[in-house]
């Protein structure tokens, strides 16, 4: 089982309340972006480009509390940035827990090992290990060797302490779904982890690889190749012992088997700056509260075929809460949802035929990648060495 059962209920009862209230827009998940300070420079990075006054300014403790009882989410993932940079990341985790959120510490490891004990394992918190794939393509996508290693050690290390642990994938233009498989099967059989999290990259303004970043349909086309292949390139049993950290509809949103549009209400994003318009993703301004980001926002206005900006975007923070209110929406997929939970439910495999589609066809991946050449290769990197 990849989303833990405790917080697929909690979760759903959540969203019958605010149907029974009468709540038309409510989200589900709060972006919570402590600082954009990182440890790490990748190049599909559109979060580190800040000047340095920016990248020295932090939420405080109770800014980051505020935010979750403002919004009264059930979930809040704390992305960056790289969160155990904040000093205080212990005691904004700690704090969540006590309100009994579910929190998501996205971190790319290079400091968990190193600050694990400040942290103490509960169903409510989960190590979200940000991880791009096997080895060679981790450290490439990083722009950084080593990494890999440093965080596999950490994901035992956790999985060790009893810590919860998933890994964030983010799949770009190029990658070959074989590895894609290779790196699931490490994930399920080598790590023990509790999740996979996979999604499209989103092609961010700022950052300096534009090159990689997918399309609309060769990202339904990769995450076929990805998500369903056929039983003689990755047996059934394979197949089912990956468990994916995601509504099962985000994933067939993903394979082109549920068209959605985007739910930018769904995760609204705090960081240093306010609440940002409209989504995690782009800026359109910031505002002092969540009342006010509620009600002020256009957020008609945004969504693939609305906003030249999102023609491409696929990714989970835009799309996953449609997911998940579409997955509530009726008995029926009430009921669908939770058999996907328990891994009970053969629909996966089916569903591509049941679509009416046309087999897969293993089509040649485009612009293999290259190594990603960096502008400037003695940019200083601030590093766990010297944390
Ligand atoms: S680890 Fe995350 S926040 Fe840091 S540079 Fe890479 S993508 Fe950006
Ligand atoms: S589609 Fe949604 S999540 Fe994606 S960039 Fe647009 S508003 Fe943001």
């Amino acid at each position: 089982m990849g989303l833990s059962l405790l917080q697929s209920i909690k979760v759903g009862g959540y969203v019958v309340k605010q149907r029974l209230k009468g709540r038309g827009k409510y989200p589900l998940v709060l972006m919570l972006e402590p600082l954009f300070r990182c440890n790490l420079e990748c190049a599909g990075c559109g979060k580190i480009q800040f000047p340095e006054e920016t990248l020295k300014k932090r939420l405080s403790v109770k800014e980051c509390l505020d935010a979750a009882d403002e919004s009264g989410v059930p979930v809040v993932s704390i992305p960056g940035g790289e969160p155990l940079m904040h000093p205080e990341m212990p005691e904004i985790v700690a704090g969540l827990v006590k309100r009994k959120k579910f929190v998501y510490l996205c971190t790319n490891a290079l400091l968990l090992e190193k600050r694990m004990h400040e942290f103490t394992p509960s169903p409510y918190l989960t190590f979200s290990i940000h991880l791009d794939g096997l080895e060679k393509t981790h450290d490439r996508l990083v722009c950084r060797e080593g990494v890999f290693k440093i965080a596999v050690s950490a994901i035992r290390a956790a999985k060790a302490r009893g810590f919860r642990v998933t890994t964030n994938t983010t799949v770009f233009e190029g990658e070959r779904p074989e590895e894609f498989h290779a790196f699931f099967d490490f994930l399920t059989n080598e790590l023990k982890t509790d999740g996979i999290m996979v999604s499209p990259g989103y092609p961010y303004q700022k950052a300096p690889d534009q090159e990689h970043f997918l399309q609309r349909g060769r990202t339904q086309e990769l995450f076929r190749q990805i998500l369903q292949p056929s039983d003689d390139r990755v047996s059934p049993e394979r197949r089912k012992a990956w468990q994916f950290n995601h509504s099962s509809f985000f994933l067939d949103f993903l394979t082109g088997d549920k068209d959605y549009q985007c739910t930018p209400w769904g995760n609204p994003t705090r960081n240093i700056f306010g609440w940002q318009k409209p989504c995690y993703l782009m800026s359109d301004g910031y505002v002092k509260t969540f009342k006010e980001l509620m009600e002020t926002t256009d957020w008609e206005s945004y969504g693939t075929g609305r906003d030249p900006r999102c023609a491409d975007c696929m990714v989970h923070c835009g799309y996953e809460p449609t997911a998940v209110l579409d997955s509530t929406a009726s008995f029926k997929n009430m009921w669908t949802s939770f058999m996907d939970t328990l891994g009970l439910s053969s629909r996966r495999g089916a569903a591509a035929k049941s679509s009416g589609r046309p087999p897969i066809q293993y089509l040649p991946i485009l612009n293999q990648r290259e190594p990603v050449q960096k502008a400037d290769e003695k940019r200083e990197v601030v590093g766990a060495g010297r944390d």
